[in-house]
Order: C-alpha cells, then sequence, then structure tokens
C-alpha cells in the first residue's frame, strides 16, 4: 500500500465556545515523536514517521481552501490522516474526500451529533459540519457514536438524513457494527470522558475511556480510507494527557488502515 497522506488544519474559526484546536496539530506531531513512548500500536505493526507522506500543516485563508489543499495533498494516493482543527473542517476534508472516492460510509464517533442546521448565524459552524455533509449527499451512510447531547432539533435532523445513531447510553452496540464498504473515521475528541481527555473545548460528563474507544477502532473490519482527529484544544490540557491521546490514536488508526487494506 501506498504511504498515508497526512496533514494538520491549523484552523479554529468554526469554534462556537473556546479558540484553540488551532494549536493542535504541531502539538500532536511532537508527542507523536516523543521519546516517551514508542512506535508500536497494539495490534503490533510499527507506526514510524516514515509510514506517512507527511504534507505539513497549513494555515488556513479561508474555510473554503481546506477542500482543494486537501484535494492536491489526496491526489495519486488512497489513505489519509487528517489532524485538526475544530469539527468543521470535516465537511471540505470529505468534500475533497468525495472527489477521489466518491460516496464511502462515515462512522463519527463524537460527544455531539454536529448535525444543526445553522448555528449562531454561521452554516459551517463546527456544530454543523454532518447537516451540509448529508444535505449535499456527499456520503452512503452516517454512523454516529459516542452521541449524549442530542437536542430535539438535532433529534430531527438526524430521522431527516437517517442517521444510525448509538449514543453513549447505548455504547455496548459499538463494537459490533455491521460495516460493508470502506469507511472515514471521524474522531471528536470530546467523545472521550472529560477524566481522560480534559484538553477540549467542550467538556461532556459521562463519556468513553480511551479503552472503550480503542477498542471500538479496532474492532471494525473493513478498509479504512480516510479519518481524522479533530478538536483536541491544547490550551485545555493538563500534562499533556490529551496530547498523548492523540499520538496513540493517530497510531492506532494508522495500523487499522494497514491491517485492513
Ligand atoms: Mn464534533
Ligand atoms: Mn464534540
Amino acid at each position: 500500500m501506498k504511504k498515508i497522506i497526512l496533514q494538520g488544519i491549523l484552523y479554529d474559526e468554526k469554534s462556537s465556545y473556546l479558540k484553540g484546536p488551532a494549536l493542535a496539530p504541531p502539538k500532536i506531531r511532537s508527542l507523536f515523536m516523543s521519546p516517551s513512548a514508542n512506535y508500536f500500536a497494539e495490534n503490533g505493526r510499527e507506526i514510524a514517521p516514515e509510514i506517512f507522506d507527511d504534507k505539513g500543516d497549513f494555515e488556513i485563508d479561508t474555510y473554503f481552501d481546506i477542500e482543494n489543499l486537501t484535494f492536491k495533498n489526496l491526489k495519486n494516493s488512497e489513505h489519509l490522516l487528517t489532524l485538526g482543527g475544530d469539527h468543521s473542517i470535516t465537511y471540505p476534508v470529505i468534500k475533497a474526500f468525495n472527489r477521489i472516492h466518491g460516496r464511502v460510509d462515515v462512522i463519527h464517533i463524537d460527544a455531539h451529533a454536529d448535525l444543526y442546521d445553522i448555528f449562531e448565524g454561521d452554516k459551517f459552524s463546527h456544530a454543523c459540519p454532518f447537516a451540509r455533509i448529508m444535505e449535499e449527499k456527499l456520503i452512503n451512510r452516517l454512523i454516529q457514536i459516542g452521541i449524549r447531547t442530542l437536542s430535539m432539533h438535532q433529534r430531527e435532523q438526524s430521522k431527516k438524513y437517517d442517521v444510525e445513531t448509538i449514543e453513549m447510553r447505548h455504547i455496548h452496540k459499538a463494537t459490533s457494527l455491521e460495516l460493508k464498504n470502506p469507511v472515514y473515521i471521524s474522531l471528536d475528541m470530546d467523545v472521550l470522558d472529560p477524566a481522560y481527555a480534559p484538553g477540549v473545548s467542550h467538556h461532556e460528563p459521562g463519556g468513553l475511556s480511551t479503552r472503550e474507544l480503542l477498542n471500538i477502532i479496532q474492532a471494525i473490519n473493513v478498509p479504512i480510507f480516510g479519518a481524522d482527529i479533530v478538536e483536541y484544544n491544547p490550551t485545555r490540557d493538563i500534562n499533556d494527557i490529551t496530547g498523548m491521546v492523540c499520538a496513540k490514536l493517530i497510531k492506532e488508526l494508522a495500523a487499522k488502515m494497514i491491517e485492513n487494506n
């Protein structure tokens, strides 16, 4: 398999509550390369930096630039790992992804459904990306996992777009997904309980443990074409706890991409 494209998006302009996720990509890279840990994923694969075709971190002038930038980075390749950034980046990234792979299935792991039609006057807020993705039919199937903040409006949106939801209160179902097609995984760090990942803008109690999140990823048994890790906010982190989780997730996601290829 070709190298996995790695890109960092330094962007948090669509965050509704706190800035900070724009600082995440270089922080995650440095923790990924920290001598405090080795490069081995739990399945035995070594995820050294050479596994990646690292395109670097990108400052973003205009939100819509993220699509063309991603398209350019991904062209002639297959697998993509993006470090955000707030969750708004997933819509333009999936738009670019769709131009190359067509309509894949998406596993969205988050405390929030991010399905608002509009949030605080902005249709591209980090609370809206999956409404845009579904209304433009950029993907086949949307499976949301870990959700624990559904408002009435978001329940309606979820029904309207045929979203398959495994709410946090039913989380035991998340390790037996019935998957047939290649997937893209969008991973919002606030799906984790704030006890495991304090470095996020929105602390939502009652979330996943790091172990439960890894079990969900490791149970995926179809090809993984792309993934993003978003909403890590280094300004809220304590002793790099959350940053080290992101670094481990790079290893686990990349190892799964290779294993399932
Ligand atoms: Mn989100
Ligand atoms: Mn979230």
